[in-house]
């Protein structure tokens, strides 16, 4: 016998599918972002980098050694609100360099190069220290190393260099690499907003 389907079978066969399908769904979800909502971000007041009172001890570099990504997910970014624009700046020269007929550290502190220097407005050769300076982190270069960001931090600097995680770069790893050795659990899982 043929039976036409009744509404209710066409609306049991409907629910069960979509469950099914909202069931994939949810799968395919945990496999990439497991069970704990949210993106992968740096505590910047506990990363040995950039937190305060944490001077002449090692940069921790395991940001830019660690991510599943060739080129790590973490960028240096400068804040260009709160940088102070310094003529010699500690996150831009190697300080502890010869310094050259310029009157400047010969070398700059960036292993990558991957730091540039601008001059802002009219610089007046006579008066160097108050001539203004902007620096721009190129993030194809930049792979997140720390080293600016130990260095950019007060006494020397204004703290106005960070690590960020570049969420359009991110894998969004259910384990993330650099969470299961950052040395300060500093790398931490927060809800998106
Ligand atoms: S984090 Fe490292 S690679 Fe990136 S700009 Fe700073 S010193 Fe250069
Ligand atoms: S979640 Fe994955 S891709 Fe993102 S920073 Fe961690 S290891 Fe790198
Ligand atoms: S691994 Fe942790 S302490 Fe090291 S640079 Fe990354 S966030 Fe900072």
């Amino acid at each position: 016998m043929n039976e036409e389907p009744t509404r209710r079978d066409v609306l049991g066969h409907a629910a069960r599918g979509a469950a099914l399908l909202g069931m994939g769904g949810l799968i395919g979800y945990l496999i990439k972002h497991g069970s704990v909502e949210g993106a992968w971000r740096i505590n910047v007041d506990q990363c040995v980098n950039s937190r305060l009172g944490a001077l002449g001890v090692d940069v921790c570099d395991k940001c830019a050694t660690t991510c599943v990504l060739a080129l790590s997910a973490v960028r240096a970014v400068n804040d260009h609100a709160a940088c102070g624009r310094c003529y010699i700046c500690p996150a831009y020269f190697d300080v502890n360099s010869a310094i050259n007929e310029e009157g400047l550290p010969s070398a700059k502190l960036c292993p990558r190069d991957a730091i540039e220097r601008f001059e802002i407005g009219w610089v007046d050769p006579d008066d160097p220290a108050n001539n203004y300076y902007e620096y721009v982190i190129d993030e194809v270069k930049c792979n997140g190393c720390g080293r600016c960001v130990m260095a950019c931090k007060e006494p020397a600097g204004l703290s106005s260099i960070r690590l960020e995680v570049r969420h359009d770069l991110c894998l969004d790893c259910n384990r993330c690499s650099i969470a299961q050795v950052c040395p300060d659990d500093a790398y931490i899982r927060e809800p998106t907003t």
